[in-house]
C-alpha cells in the first residue's frame, strides 16, 4: 500500500475508497503522493527550502575543512566517526 493512500473502513461502505491529504487530512488527495494540490505545493517548497539548508550546511563544513588545511589541522571528523 501506497502511503497516503487508504481503503474506507470495511463498514463504510463496500467497493468505495477514499484517499485524505496524508498532511492536512481534509482534502481528497487523488495523486500517488497521498497529497492534495494544496499540500504538494507546500510541500515541495518545504523539501526545497531543506535542501537550501543542507546545501548552506555542507557548504560550511567544506570550507572548515578547507580553513583546517591551511593551517595543518589535519581534517574535522563528523560525530559518528569519534
Ligand atoms: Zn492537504
Amino acid at each position: 500500500m501506497i502511503a497516503g493512500l487508504r481503503s474506507a473502513e470495511p463498514s463504510s461502505g463496500i467497493g468505495r475508497s477514499t484517499s485524505i491529504c496524508i498532511r492536512c487530512r481534509e482534502i481528497q488527495a487523488p495523486g500517488p503522493l497521498g497529497l492534495c494540490p494544496v499540500c504538494a505545493i507546500q510541500t515541495r517548497i518545504e523539501a526545497s527550502e531543506g535542501f537550501r539548508q543542507l546545501t548552506h550546511y555542507l557548504g560550511a563544513w567544506a570550507r572548515f575543512e578547507d580553513w583546517l588545511a591551511e593551517r595543518e589541522f589535519g581534517h574535522a571528523q563528523s560525530p559518528s566517526r569519534r
